[in-house]
């Protein structure tokens, strides 16, 4: 059975070749650009006042206190000041442009005004460029400001606003389908038989990849016969991604590995040590990409963010799209019998002087219940059967780790 490090390995090794789609630049948010963008002027474009004050020769304020001639005004968007000559200062707002001559502004609160108003004086010195931004110090035109690659967040909106940029290009979001299988289930709006459950899963995933960004199409439930599954998964072909949850298992009516084979889709693992999650399928058809995740609850949401949010993130043109990780220390012995790394629901929280990981009593993997209090998961590493009290463990964020609470 391979590891969960050579199933991650497989899975970036099978992907397909990242598309690309031009946007207006606002819809742009959370997405990552597939073109660099380049300044299309300078920023600043002109040597621009940092502050409310006098633009001076700082050679003429050397000896301050000076009293200088007042040689005009100028406010941000007010046009561009006349020339500077010696002996004179011109009173420059934040966003101004600086007078020509001029080398230095000083701040408004070191500066007094004459009483006839026509000359002002200036307290202390200023060093030559103090509280001016100098034309293309933050970017100079041609300059690529923003790689491709980069995700765009806020500030690169307002740099794409900055320049200009109406329309970017981006990497086009994968279209998703997901279905469950199961004969014991009914959807959420019926009233389940003694022996039938209500689907969850569905909405689990289709909730997690909401939370990347995606919109998935949800087909329903296929039963478990195989003619029910082939037909369902030709249409969940139509997308870029396919996932399925159940069905994977070994029982007389898992089908889906045999549905797989039917349609000639190539199996890359199916079978992998984690826990939970050990069924797990991952398939591929020319471009097409499959995920056959086992159907206990848990299972499917961790095989998930193990396996699906690699992939899927690196699809849109992440580098880096898994969970991040962090270390802590657990506060109460674990057992586990060796073989899979598993990932076990947990509370962490900082508390003195570092992250501590309560480990969360949990029944099964099917105990969705029991991960309702989790915020992260901690890794027992499959070497191991013990965990003790107070050792440093490994843990993975869920997605919504920073604003959970207790
Ligand atoms: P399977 O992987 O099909 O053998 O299913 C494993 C367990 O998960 C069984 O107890 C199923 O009833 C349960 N299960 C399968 N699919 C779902 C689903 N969509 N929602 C909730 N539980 C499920
Ligand atoms: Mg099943």
């Amino acid at each position: 059975m391979i590891s969960v490090e050579e199933a991650l390995g497989i899975l970036l090794s099978n992907l397909p070749e990242r598309k690309v789609e031009e946007v207006p630049f606002q819809a742009a948010l959370g997405r990552n650009l597939a073109e660099d963008l380049v300044a299309t002027r300078d920023i600043p474009p002109f040597h621009r006042s940092a502050m409310d004050g006098y633009a001076v020769r700082a050679a003429d304020v050397e000896h301050a206190p000076v009293e200088l001639i007042i040689a005009g005004e100028i406010r941000a968007g007010g046009g561009i000041p006349r020339k500077l000559n010696p002996g004179e200062a011109i009173a420059t707002m934040t966003g101004a442009p600086v007078s020509e001559g001029a080398d230095a502004v000083q701040i408004i609160e070191l500066c007094r005004i004459s009483d006839d108003g026509k000359r002002i004086r200036i307290l202390e010195p200023v060093k030559p460029r103090e509280n001016i931004a100098m034309q293309g110090s933050e970017a100079k035109t041609g300059a690529v400001v923003l790689e491709s690659g980069h995700r765009v967040g806020p500030a690169e909106i307002a740099a794409m606003a900055t320049f200009g940029y109406s329309r970017v290009k981006v990497y086009r979001k994968p279209s998703i389908a997901i279905f469950a299988t199961g004969d014991e289930l009914v959807e959420f709006d019926k009233t389940p038989e003694l022996d039938q459950i209500r689907n969850s899963n569905a909405y689990c995933l289709s909730s997690q990849l909401q939370y990347m960004g995606f919109e998935p199409d949800y087909l329903g439930i296929a039963r478990d016969n195989r003619d029910e599954l082939h037909r369902m998964m030709l249409l969940g072909l139509e997308r870029d991604v396919l996932i399925i949850t159940g069905g994977v298992s070994m029982g007389e009516y898992d089908f889906v590995r045999d549905v797989f084979k039917d349609i000639g889709l190539e199996i890359l693992f199916n079978k992998v040590a984690i826990k939970p999650g050990k069924p797990t399928v991952f398939a591929r058809k020319g471009d097409k990409l499959i995920f056959g995740l086992p159907g206990n609850p848990i299972s499917a949401l961790v095989t998930f963010e193990c396996f699906v949010r690699p992939v899927l993130g690196r699809l849109c043109g992440m580098t880096q799209p898994e969970l991040p990780r962090m270390k802590g220390e657990l506060l109460a012995d674990m057992r586990q019998s060796p073989g899979r790394t598993a990932f076990m629901p947990a509370w962490v929280f900082w508390q003195d002087d570092g992250w501590k990981v309560e480990p969360l009593l949990w029944k099964s993997s099917a105990d969705i219940i029991g991960f309702t209090r989790a915020n992260a998961t901690f890794i027992f590493p499959k070497s191991r059967d013990l965990l003790r009290r107070g050792e440093v463990v490994e843990i993975m964020l869920l997605p919504d780790f920073f604003v959970r609470q207790r």
